[in-house]
């Protein structure tokens, strides 16, 4: 079984994605992780801002020989974990023009696939219902209001000890949003056959619940 959970930033993705997935015995795959590695190693190997035209061509060698992995939810980069380290503001101002690079998607969504062969999954992203998995067992599209999508991942920052404004993350969601909802590779958008939510005045509880539903009636 797949199921897919795609939306904006913060609209409540990773959190539904964990429950269910912790509810349903399912594998739960975080791919929005898989673009932070990324865009780390290329972090890490000083290409990103600085280096104009031959950035891409970097980036693109860079895949041939990138080394991730993942483990029971923990993310490897050259085989040390840097789980905390992906989510770092740094990460998320870059992420969205690494994401844009058709090479790299191509690189991840295949090592998607792979994740996924023969076992019961819920993945959650962008472009899960429209191009990784366009025959998913059930697609969900979750929505939320950026004011409030910006409050929660401002709470997530500071309770991880992260010194940030919430301007900074606000400002910062509604870049990801313009970027990852009008590039041309795979943007971000409700496949047809998806059911969308609006998180923004729902409990945890109440999307956790109204999605197993969806799930134990479509099995
Ligand atoms: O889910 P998260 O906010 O961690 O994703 C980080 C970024 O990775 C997104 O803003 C988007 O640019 C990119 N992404 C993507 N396709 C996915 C998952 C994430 O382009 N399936």
């Amino acid at each position: 079984m797949i199921i897919a959970i795609d939306g904006p930033a913060g609209s409540g993705k990773s959190t539904i994605a964990k429950l269910v997935a912790k509810d349903m015995g399912l594998v739960y795959l975080d791919t929005g992780a898989m673009y932070r590695l990324v865009t780390l190693k290329a972090l890490n190997e000083g290409i990103l801002g600085n280096d104009g035209l031959n950035e891409l061509d970097k980036i693109k060698k860079l895949l041939d020989d990138l080394n991730i992995d993942i483990r029971e939810n923990r993310f490897y980069l050259d085989d040390a974990d840097v789980s905390e380290e992906i989510r770092k503001p740094v990460v998320s101002e870059n992420v969205s023009d690494v994401a844009a690079i058709r090479e790299v998607r191509e690189k991840m969504v295949d090592l998607q696939r792979k994740f996924s062969e023969s076992k019961n999954v819920i993945l959650d992203g962008r472009d899960i219902g429209t191009v990784v998995f366009p025959n998913a067992d059930l697609k969900i599209f979750l929505v939320a209001d950026a004011k409030e999508r910006a409050k929660r991942r401002y709470r997530e920052l500071i309770e991880k000890g992260e010194n940030v404004e919430i301007e900074e993350i606000y400002e910062n969601i509604l870049k990801r949003d313009k970027i990852d909802s009008t590039r041309k590779e795979s943007p971000l958008k409700k496949a047809k056959d998806a059911v969308e939510v609006d998180t923004t005045s729902k409990s945890i509880e109440e999307v956790k619940n109204e999605i197993l539903r969806m799930v134990n009636s479509n099995i």
